[in-house]
């Protein structure tokens, strides 16, 4: 789950992280009364939507005063806002945040990720902050500095001081990036983050050091323990098929092919997506329905994978371990009627209730192409899309 930047600093500036002062603007009168309560003599204009590279893409300026701070506004607010991490279409700006100005001297980056070689949170730290990490690490990846921590003792001063110095941060003020360090650190392990980057980190021309940007993502399975973090939850900048799937407990992803998935068990919905692309074929969506559903879960995992204008064919790929093949094939049956279904199915089942599911979806009168093994299924559902 993501958060917008203002939510995120709002969290880290409880963690003894230094932001700037700052409100949340739903409105260009807010942005006004936000520019005032702030006051000058410069005020960033920033677009909170869930994805990076905004600065780019118009979605952050500066104001030099409170009339250039309303004009802004009005810009922002409502805009589009196409960067590199949004869809095509960009995505509708909602909210601002109106922030005081920094004066930047230099811009570094800092982040941590959850490495699964050291399986240790590691935090990566750069004197090339405010662009893309991804472009730093490709062409100058000795610019980038790690520190995995040990779970035991959590960030020592000693490490951040450390990774501080190797950005550039100079003596006089590593008092300050200390606790900056320290708190995403603990900020991260607190919330469960997957993901926490500050870029820039800026040091500003009188040495002093300060988080401009935040980004959190949190791991959706840990959000159970997090009520305060799922209350930050913005659906306008979700995927309303996703959401959709959320509400039935459904892991439903969607993807950029025809072929949708419908598998339960997220292994053997890996597998089936790999194998249709193995047979030339691009799958639409993973989608694991889980190991207990019900005919009422499959039904809704059938509409949600049918919204898709995209698709052209649907492989149903099913283990019957605890999931009885005959449920899925009553979801199938009840959800193929009740959507009117126009795209070849192709469904292989296996295991607990087998032929009663098989005859089931033969004498169900649908137009449904039966498959044996995964590889016959698969060469059958390109096929089909292909053709359609
Ligand atoms: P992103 O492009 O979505 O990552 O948004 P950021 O919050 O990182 O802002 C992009 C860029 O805007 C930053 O790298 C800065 O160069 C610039 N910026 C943001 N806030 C300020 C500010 O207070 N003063 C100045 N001069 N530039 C800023
Ligand atoms: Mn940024």
């Amino acid at each position: 789950m993501k958060i917008h930047e203002y939510q995120g600093k709002e969290l880290l500036k409880r963690y003894g992280v230094a932001v700037p002062r700052g409100f949340a603007c739903f409105s260009v009168d807010e942005a006004v009364k936000a520019a005032e309560a702030l006051g000058g003599p410069v005020w960033v204009v920033k677009a909170q939507i869930h994805a990076g590279g905004r600065g780019k893409g118009g979605g952050v300026k500066l104001a030099r005063s409170v009339d250039e701070v309303r004009q802004r506004a009005g810009e922002i607010l409502g805009m589009q806002l196409i960067t590199h991490q949004t869809s095509p279409q960009g995505q509708k700006v909602r909210r601002l945040l109106v922030e005081e100005g920094a004066d930047i001297k230099k811009e570094l980056y800092i982040g941590l990720v959850v490495d699964r070689v050291t399986q240790r949170v590691t935090m990566m730290a750069s004197s090339e902050g405010g662009m893309d990490i991804e472009e730093v690490a490709e062409h100058t990846p000795e610019k980038i500095h790690k520190v995995a921590v040990d779970p035991v003792v959590g960030l020592t001063d000693a490490d951040a001081d450390s990774l501080s110095r190797k950005i550039g941060i100079p003596e006089a003020s590593l008092a300050q990036s200390r606790p900056i360090l320290k708190g995403l650190y603990q900020a991260f392990w607190d919330t469960d983050a997957s993901l926490a980057e500050i870029n820039p980190l800026i040091l500003t021309g009188d040495g002093r050091v300060i988080a401009l940007d935040a980004k959190l993502n949190f791991d959706s399975n840990a959000l159970f323990r997090h009520p305060e973090l799922v209350a930050l939850r913005d659906l306008d900048e979700e995927d309303p098929a996703e959401i959709e799937a959320s509400r039935f407990d459904l892991a439903y992803i969607q993807l950029d092919g025809n072929i949708g998935c419908l598998v339960n068990g997220a292994g053997l919905a890996m597998a089936t997506m790999d194998t249709i692309k193995l047979f030339g074929g691009e799958p639409a969506n993973f989608l694991d329905v889980g190991g207990g559903a019900t005919t009422d879960k499959v039904t809704e995992a059938f509409k949600i994978m049918l919204r898709n204008p995209e698709l052209k064919a649907i492989l149903v790929n099913i283990f019957g371990g605890i999931m009885k093949c005959d449920t899925i094939a009553e979801g199938v049956i009840a959800a193929s009627k009740a959507v009117g279904l126009k795209v070849p199915l192709v469904v292989r089942m296996k295991g607990t209730n087998e032929d009663l599911g098989k005859k089931m979806l033969a004498e169900s009168g649908l137009p449904i192409i039966s498959a044996d093994t995964m590889a016959e299924a698969a060469q059958k559902v390109v096929a089909a899309a292909a053709a359609a």
